[in-house]
């Protein structure tokens, strides 16, 4: 029996065999081919073909189970472009004449349809490159006979080891069969772990070397809280596995008596309690632990989880279903927030030296402002449905929310045109995720409608430490002074003007912090749905005085660990 230490980031405890999952790596080798070995290239990418054909054919009456009938149709797009008799001949072609080999003959063939695509201009085509790139991607990995990296189609239920998780493998992945996550990199806010929160799924991250340590099937305890890995577990280890996850159930089962009772402190200041999601179907947790509204729908979920950009009926499908769902109480859309770490499989980022400071978020989205409006509105479109607002993601400047604010006129006027409904006043707010935002928080008071602290993303530009990053994981900490000192300007600023502030990153909720949010004067918190019981019961046991005091007293502290002591964190 061996215990390995890593992160603890998403409480709970599971048992189960490992499930190694490695990303697709495919060389592809240049060299010119002899005359005498093109048939051979052209059987082997029949055969790829013929074996793509199949396996598109399977996983397309699987998603006709699992997303529906129309979502799973991109599946027969996929088809056509496989059986393409015009792909084959160009990438014959290649074999033939100019001696490439089959993998080199189909990349090449790809990208001249796809130039061709380009060209032509219009949606329907630019759509039809992501669905080429999907399927040359698969037939790529049937001539290399390497398995498409995926975690769509898991065998039975297992616990997940891997370097990382991107966030397209965790949206697409099937939720039922994941008991928990093991990852090498990674801190408490990376993708990963708000993924694992908002799924109540065990996930310990950044420990290091767990592939190499952790080899297939074999039968591992990961208790996520703790942030340790039990291999070959002993008869001992599995009793106190069972006590340890019995007090788990039990104290989930204990917060259930505060479901129907207010977030309200002791002396009856009340604070916002809402729940962050990343799509239509975390609603169910949301209303079973009585969010009393939505504090930040991540988006680009919907947009990683797709294989082209989703139209504007997709969209407004997904954000009516939260409106709906929601029933009248407040739901803030958060615009795509793509870029950095999350990726989209359709859509070729220009290659950074620093991704979490380029082109990313509102940048990209005032850079291609068809598809950003495509997005507005279809959020308009759902605001006639419920009480919706839109939040702007890494803002830096004024003239970014102006900009945003005019597609968003432009996106009214249209609608109106149409005669269709929307709430002509719909709020709109600000992230405060970045320095400038916090620096300009004056400013930004006076034009927008509310600010939601993104604690993740401030913490990670305040400090200047990269929120991903294991190996300096023990520098990112909210608790700095120099983050709580931004918190309480971007609150005061918001109240002077009269505006509403709330608080979405991780740091709303930290059970340990909560009385010092309190104290600061949020008026929100929105934390995951797994978190919002146990923040309650912080809240229902403060006095607010108590927390005011405690506020003044932690911003007069100059140092982390001054700050964690008093906090008891
Ligand atoms: C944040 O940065 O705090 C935040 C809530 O956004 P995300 O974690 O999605 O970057
Ligand atoms: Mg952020």
């Amino acid at each position: 029996m061996r215990s390995l230490q890593g992160i603890g980031v998403s409480k709970g405890l599971a048992f189960g065999p490992v499930y190694v999952y490695e990303k697709t790596d495919i060389p592809i080798h240049t060299a010119p081919i002899a005359p005498g070995e093109a048939q051979q290239e052209a059987d082997k990418f029949r055969n790829a073909v013929e074996l793509t054909v199949k396996q598109i054919s399977s996983i397309a009456k699987a998603a006709e189970g699992t997303l529906g009938e129309e979502n799973a149709k991109v599946f027969e797009a996929h088809l056509d472009i496989a059986e393409d008799p015009a792909l084959e001949e160009m990438v014959m072609d290649n074999i033939h004449t100019a001696h490439m080999n089959a993998m080199r003959a189909l990349g090449e063939a790809k990208e001249s349809f796809a130039a061709l695509f380009r060209e032509l201009g219009d949606d329907y085509f630019r759509e039809r490159v992501f669905d080429l790139d999907d399927v040359c991607e698969r037939i790529l990995c049937n001539l290399a006979g390497v398995v498409p990296a995926s975690l769509q189609f898991l065998p039975e239920k297992v616990i997940v080891v891997a370097e990382d998780l991107t966030p397209s493998i965790t949206a697409t992945m099937d939720r039922e069969k994941v008991l928990a996550f093991v990852t090498e990199t990674g801190g408490k806010t990376s993708h990963t772990a708000i993924m694992a929160r908002t799924l109540e799924i065990p996930a310990v991250v950044g420990l290091k070397e767990a592939r190499a340590q952790l080899p297939n099937g074999e039968k591992i305890i990961v208790d996520g809280q703790a942030g340790t890995v039990l291999t070959h577990p002993d008869a001992a280890a599995m009793a106190e596995y069972e006590r340890k996850k019995l007090r788990h159930s039990q104290e989930k089962e204990a917060l259930r008596a505060i479901l129907n009772e207010p977030s309200i402190t002791l002396d009856g200041r009340k604070i916002e309690l809402y729940a962050n999601i990343g799509s239509p179907g975390d609603i169910e947790a949301v209303t079973a632990n009585n969010g009393e509204g939505v504090g930040l729908f991540r988006t680009e979920f919907l947009y990683m989880d797709s294989t082209r950009f989703p139209v504007e009926e997709e969209q407004f499908t997904a954000y009516r279903q939260v409106a709906q769902g929601m029933a009248g109480k407040p739901v803030i859309i958060r615009t795509l927030d793509i870029g950095g770490d999350k990726t989209l499989p359709y859509f070729t980022f220009p290659k950074e030296e620093n991704p979490f400071l380029g082109y990313r978020a509102i940048r990209m989205c005032l850079d291609m402002p068809e598809i950003f409006k495509t997005q507005l509105r279809a959020i308009l479109r759902a605001s006639a449905l419920g009480r919706v607002k839109i939040l702007l993601p890494m803002v830096i400047s004024l003239e970014e929310v102006r900009a945003a604010k005019s597609l968003l006129a432009e996106c009214k006027g249209e609608l109106r045109a149409q005669g269709i409904a929307f709430d002509e006043g719909i709020k709109v707010g600000v992230m405060v995720e970045t320095p400038a935002a916090v620096l300009m928080a004056d400013a930004f008071a006076k034009e927008v409608d509310f600010f939601s602290l993104g604690t993740n993303d401030l913490t990670q530009y305040v400090l200047a430490v990269d929120r991903g990053n294991e190996s300096i994981n023990a520098l990112f900490n909210p608790y700095h002074p120099a983050v709580l000192h931004s918190i309480k300007k971007v609150i005061d600023a918001a109240h002077r003007e009269g505006k509403f502030v709330g608080m979405c990153g991780e740091f709303a909720g930290d059970e340990q912090a909560v009385p010092l949010l309190l104290g600061l004067g949020l008026d929100e918190l929105s934390v995951s749905a797994s978190s919002l019981l146990a923040v309650k019961k912080v809240i229902r046991n403060q006095h607010y005085s108590h927390a005011q005091r405690l506020a003044q007293e932690v911003l007069a502290l100059t140092t982390v660990a001054e700050v964690e002591a008093r906090l008891g964190a």
